[in-house]
């Protein structure tokens, strides 16, 4: 697990080519994470995703799936949105949807050319996914997709200290 780096703290400071955005699916912002970085990105995100809504999901960005937009005023140069399940809505498809978004966004970061890429622990805030069934998929996603792939490199970036020590518990205990 070389490229795959743990850290706590606010994803927004991540200077890397993309961070994710466990958005919503109007893309129009949201609380949590999303709220983060639209508040520390600026008012660019913001338009660009109202274009992307209007231009292109005028019914909303599906879940599992991902757009990017400009990091505005952000480290990162790209922010890639998801839409992650909400644990109490998706039923048996809880987990393919969670890996989904890990795996389409890790594939736009390669086809954007990046090198590296942060994530926030998807929905495991407001939509509720338990953080230990959460940590296992998003592990088994990242060091499956790393394999051969020596060059790139994963942040996983969790809001505190707790949420990163469980993440670490979990992949541990498998
Ligand atoms: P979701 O709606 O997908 O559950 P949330 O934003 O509510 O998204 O939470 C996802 C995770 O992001 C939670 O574990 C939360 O603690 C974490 N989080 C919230 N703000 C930040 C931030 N600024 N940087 C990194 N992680 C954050």
């Amino acid at each position: 697990m070389d490229n795959i780096l743990l850290k706590t703290g606010d994803i927004t400071k991540e200077k890397v080519c993309a961070i994710v955005n466990a958005a919503n699916s109007s893309l129009l912002g949201g609380g949590g994470v999303d709220g983060a970085i639209h508040r520390a990105g600026g008012p660019e995100i913001l338009e660009a995703c109202k274009k992307i809504r209007k231009e292109e999901y005028p019914h909303g960005l599906p879940t599992g799936e991902c757009v990017v937009t400009n990091g505005g005023n952000l480290e990162a140069m790209h922010v890639i949105h998801t839409v992650g399940p909400i644990y109490n809505q998706c039923r048996e498809k809880c987990a393919f949807l969670l890996a989904s978004c890990y795996t389409n966004a890790l594939n736009m970061a390669v086809e954007l050319g990046c090198k590296n890429i942060a994530f926030p622990a998807i929905s495991t805030g407001i939509y509720g996914y338990p953080k230990d069934e959460a940590a296992q998929i998003a592990y088994n996603v990242v060091k499956n997709y790393l394999k051969g792939k020596d060059e790139m490199e994963v942040h996983l970036v969790f809001h505190n200290n707790e949420d990163k020590e469980l993440f670490m518990k979990t992949i541990q205990e498998k």
